[in-house]
């Protein structure tokens, strides 16, 4: 497997030089309610991160519960400064009850090597926690029934900064319906905290161009967890 700077080389070399970070202005983006928006109300779950995996893995409040091996709730320091949030689990992360296994996990745990972090020292989670039949993007209504678990995951975890991954993961946190383009390069905000949208890893395996920005946004994150500290 190629170490950190294997990956980071590789970013660069694909890429030829990098721009400067473009600063975006996203129109829309408060179109739609937002996944924690939907989700701002008393009682979403409990604070303790063990049990509200619990009670999750006996959610039936979508029709993705009859499709599941079983729930997929998250993975990592519970009281990371860093989440990483990705759209819902797949065959692997179904079978495993891990998110982000399998070849795109691999590819996410070079690109936390590449910012100095495994796995262990962040918090690693899908804005829905049962797997969609052939790996589709979770619906509408999927991410709407499952918003009050997310927010009470996020709300426990209490992360300084969240990387969103993928356009499912965040048009949903950011209420927005703008392309990946037009959503990353720039910092945005959910219930006070700093967010930034990359490319997901899935994504990256099929259009390796797009590493260069992918490792831009994660510079910008371990620039400013590095001067949080
Ligand atoms: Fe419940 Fe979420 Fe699973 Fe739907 S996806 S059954 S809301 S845990």
């Amino acid at each position: 497997m190629p170490d950190a700077d294997d990956f980071r080389s590789r970013y660069l070399r694909e890429a030829g030089v990098c721009p400067p970070l473009s600063r975006m202005v996203v129109a829309g983006t408060e179109a739609r309610p937002s996944v924690g928006e939907a989700a701002a109300h008393d009682g979403a779950g409990p604070a303790d991160l063990e049990a509200l995996a619990a009670a999750v893995s006996r959610c039936t409040d979508c029709p993705l519960a009859t499709g599941r091996t079983q729930t997929v709730f998250g993975v990592g320091d519970p009281h990371a400064r860093l989440l990483f949030v990705g759209e819902a689990p797949g065959r692997d992360e179904d079978r495993l009850g891990e998110p982000f296994v399998g070849r795109a996990g691999k590819l996410l745990d070079r690109m936390l090597a590449a910012m100095g972090l495994d796995r262990s020292e962040v918090y690693i989670m899908n804005v829905v926690k049962c797997r969609p039949p052939d790996n589709r993007n979770p619906e509408a209504a999927e991410i709407e029934a499952c918003a009050h678990w997310f927010d009470a995951q996020w709300r426990a975890i209490s992360p300084r900064v969240v990387c969103l991954l993928g356009k499912v993961a965040a048009q949903a946190v950011l209420g927005s319906d703008a392309p990946m383009a037009a959503m990353r390069g720039r910092w945005h905000e959910s219930r006070g905290v700093k967010v930034r949208a990359t490319y997901h890893p899935a994504y990256l395996l099929r259009s390796p161009q797009q590493k260069a920005h992918v490792w831009q946004d994660l510079q910008v994150i371990a620039e400013t967890l590095r001067a949080s500290s």
